[in-house]
């Protein structure tokens, strides 16, 4: 098969040959499917979940809680992480699939009115720290509520013998990766099959997740390591991904993001306009985090 991939950091095209082509897009199948057959069946209901980041002293100690049943029936969790709390989650139904989904003014609500009741006092919206969405790509059933809806992977080969796997979730993606690995194999009639469960999970050089109380030198310093062993290419691989700055404190995030553009650009050898833009797009993606 032959196709093209994009370098999104320098927009640079290239053809691509393969004998197979896994699509793994997560909530984006169904779009890959439509490139592969505009006729195709749609597999994906996309659910989305948000999650809210406030402050220790809402739930002090080390221990997560976890509601089964809230008075609507839904779950609701409150998790210690990097010395703040994660509030969570829902699952709304959505038509759109967007890269940046954002937050729902009643998923908002729904988390901050119900998680009170177990937490040391209410939170309110000025306490919200960081807050963002993701889609689920949860694979279509009967059920009109995604909650319903399996978990479970599924994988499909198309007409062109494009093979998709999707559906499953963090938990189970080695077994993912397994099923297909062994399928691709199966088709290319290799004895090879997936080594998945030999393999440790690799333990990276720990990078601090928050850069709060650090000094402008120190974070300078440890951008410039990202940039130069863990290739760190742009602000936001830094304070979202690296550190987790961005999901921790979004304003955080914002006032350091000119340090972080200066310190990358001086190892990238970049100019004062690429150092613009990357501070205008961590912008444009950082405002969603705040509450509003
Ligand atoms: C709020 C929330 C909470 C969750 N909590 C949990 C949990 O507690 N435990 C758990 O196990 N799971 C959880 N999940 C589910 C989990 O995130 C997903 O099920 C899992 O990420 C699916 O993995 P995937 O590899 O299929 O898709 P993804 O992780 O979405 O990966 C797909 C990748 O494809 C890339 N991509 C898409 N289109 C293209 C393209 N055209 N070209 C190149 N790349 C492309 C995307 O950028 C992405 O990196 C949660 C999900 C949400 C939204």
């Amino acid at each position: 098969m032959r196709g093209g991939v994009k370098n999104q950091l320098t927009g640079k095209e290239y053809e691509v040959k393969s004998k197979v082509v896994i699509n793994a897009t997560g909530v984006f199948t169904d779009r890959i499917l439509g490139m592969d057959n505009p006729d195709h069946e749609s597999l994906i209901s996309p659910s989305q979940g948000i999650h809210l980041v406030v402050d220790k002293e809402f739930l002090p100690g080390d221990t997560a809680i976890m509601i089964p049943k809230t008075d609507d029936g839904r779950v609701l969790f409150a998790v210690p992480w990097h010395n703040k709390i994660v509030l969570g989650t829902t699952d709304t139904p959505v038509e759109e699939v967007t890269e940046e989904p954002i937050p729902l003014k009643e998923e908002i609500e729904f988390i901050l009115t119900h998680i009170g009741r177990y937490l040391t006092k209410d939170p309110q919206h000025s306490d919200i720290r960081s807050m963002f969405a993701g889609l689920r790509p949860l694979v279509k059933g009967k059920s009109k509520v995604t909650a319903a809806l399996s978990r479970d992977h599924l994988i499909t080969i198309s007409e062109s013998d494009m093979i998709t796997v999707t559906g499953g979730k963090w938990t189970t993606y080695r077994k993912m990766a397994e099923d297909t690995v062994n399928l691709v194999a199966e088709k290319l009639q290799s004895q090879i099959t997936c080594v998945t469960h030999e393999l440790k999970i690799a333990v990276l050089r720990p990078v601090p997740a928050s850069i709060e109380g650090l000094t402008d030198e120190q974070i300078t310093t440890l951008v410039k390591q990202t940039a130069n062993h863990e290739m760190c290419m742009t602000v936001e691989d830094f304070l979202s991904r690296r550190t987790r700055q961005l999901l921790l404190d979004a304003r955080v995030a914002l006032q350091k993001s000119p340090l972080v553009a200066a310190a990358l650009a001086d190892v990238l050898n970049k100019d004062q306009a690429w150092i613009q833009t990357q501070i205008n797009n961590f912008k444009n993606i950082a405002t969603h985090y705040l509450p509003h």
